[in-house]
């Protein structure tokens, strides 16, 4: 075995980041932003986990795994974008949502005001049609749910509001069946966003890609500031010795953990719990089906449309491509060339524009079978938070305690608090280095800050 440990730091240890999605690439920019020796691994050949971009042959086109749908509350991701100089990728719309009913062909626009007074529910222009402003009150219930309440134990989970709003909502931020998730994940989630207003409300889609917008810029970003990126190089064991990780095995290579260095794991929640380290994860995934159709899209079609009564749940325009979420059903796990007929059919009946039916143009059909980790109460009394029962093992991870869904303000929040647990962790050993590491002037602070 050859020893690959890097040089560290005169004042500190070399960090290793193990998985270079959001979260570990979060993590990497934080600590490198403090002066910290990072060496980032990552198991596949590209960067960016489960919010990536890749060349589709059969589309001839560059295309992301899966449709993201940002709102401009997610404050975390965004700032993220700022730092490492993504945000041109981004196209942000009014705090609008365009909803089509499929089975009815119904369309309407949700428009809430700016401000955090929700005066947009007493006018029947810009609320879900057929529904009362006194109907919206219910969902104050889910914010007082008790711990480990699903919203269907708070939450009448029928009729036109939830149908048309609550549960569109709730699934695109959950990614299950609203009714059986957490109450408390769905009040966060509400809280952060409708309850903030509709300044926290402007859909954002990351129009020229994921990774043109979160993982190439935070690539440069990191070897700008001396980083080592190692792809293909997957962790395969982690070894313990008392009460610290003492070394990693990559294959044949190996890297030796001197007293100062420290491992983030941010690995998917599968993974950390296939390395014999003890670890409690929420091992219940759901999956999520992304159909993809070569065609432009008809002048006037809102960047993102809700769609109700159907089988499809977001349809996102991109400059050349339309595409389509569905998830928290089984259908999406039907065969691909059905999948892409029926899904067709809908996006037609939507677009209109003489677009056939029954002739679906070039398709691709993605789907992530562990797309997140099921948002239920047994799920999230099962996340943990950044520190270990080991003094140098950190975790990030969308499955950790963010407080939050499976999403990518989620990974990025994991990324910064597991970064400010190896900064503590750091001070602590090295009393002076307190002060650079997470003193107030460090990117460390500062993030704990606007975040926390
Ligand atoms: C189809 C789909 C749609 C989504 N839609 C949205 C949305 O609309 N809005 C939103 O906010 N979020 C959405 N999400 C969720 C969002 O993508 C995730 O929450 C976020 O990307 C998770 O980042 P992560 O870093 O925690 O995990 P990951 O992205 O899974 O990163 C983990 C990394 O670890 C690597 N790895 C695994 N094993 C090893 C090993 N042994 N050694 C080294 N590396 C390893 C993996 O290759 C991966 O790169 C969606 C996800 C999917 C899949």
């Amino acid at each position: 075995m050859t020893n690959r440990n890097p040089g560290r730091l005169a004042s500190g240890g070399t960090v290793h980041v193990v998985g270079a999605g959001l979260a570990g690439l979060a993590a990497a920019v934080d600590l490198v932003d403090v002066g910290c020796r990072v060496v980032v691994h990552e198991a596949a050949h590209q960067a960016g986990g489960r919010c990536r971009s890749y060349h589709d042959a059969r589309l001839g086109l560059t295309i992301d795994n899966g449709n993201h749908l940002l709102l401009s509350g997610n404050r975390a991701a965004l700032a993220f974008l700022d730092r490492v100089g993504g945000r041109s990728a981004l196209t942000e719309t009014e705090p609008a949502f365009p909803f089509v009913d499929l089975a009815t062909g119904e369309r309407w626009t949700l428009r809430p005001n700016r401000g955090r007074l929700p005066w947009w529910i007493l006018d029947p222009r810009r609320r879900v049609p057929d529904t009362r402003a006194v109907d919206h009150v219910a969902i104050l219930r889910l914010l007082r749910a008790p711990p480990g309440a699903t919203v269907a134990s708070v939450l009448n989970c029928e009729g036109s509001l939830y149908e048309r709003l609550w549960k569109p909502v709730l699934l695109a931020a959950l990614k299950i069946e609203p009714a059986r998730a957490n109450a408390g994940l769905a009040a966060e989630v509400l809280r952060r966003t409708f309850g903030a207003g509709g300044d926290a409300c402007r859909p954002i889609v990351a129009t020229a890609g994921l990774s043109a917008a979160f993982v190439d810029p935070a690539l440069a970003y990191l070897r700008a500031r001396g980083a080592e990126i190692r792809l293909g190089h997957r962790l395969q064991r982690a070894v313990v010795d008392g009460r610290r990780i003492a070394a990693l095995t990559f294959g044949a290579e190996a890297a030796l953990l001197g007293p100062n260095d420290a491992l983030v794991l941010a690995v998917p929640p599968w993974v950390a719990a296939g390395l014999p380290l003890g670890l409690a994860v929420p091992m219940e995934s759901v999956g999520i089906a992304n159909v993809h159709f070569r065609a432009r899209p008809p002048p006037g079609l809102p960047l993102v449309t809700g769609l109700v009564n159907g089988l499809s749940d977001w349809l996102f325009a991109y400059s050349d491509h339309l595409s389509v979420t569905v998830s928290g059903t089984d259908l999406a796990w039907l065969e691909r060339p059905a999948l892409a007929s029926r899904i067709w059919r809908e996006v037609a009946g939507v677009i209109g524009h003489g677009a056939d039916p029954a002739e679906p143009p070039r398709w691709q059909v993605v789907r992530e079978r562990r797309a997140t980790f099921a948002a239920t109460p047994w799920s999230q009394g099962r996340r943990p938070g950044p520190r270990t029962g080991l003094a140098n093992l950190f975790l990030a991870g969308d499955w950790t305690e963010t407080g939050l869904p499976a999403c990518i303000e989620g990974a990025i929040l994991s990324g910064t608090s597991a970064a400010r647990a190896v900064a503590e962790a750091t001070a602590a050993m090295t009393g002076p280095r307190a002060d650079r590491v997470a003193g107030p002037g460090s990117g460390i602070a500062r993030m704990s800050r606007s975040t926390g």
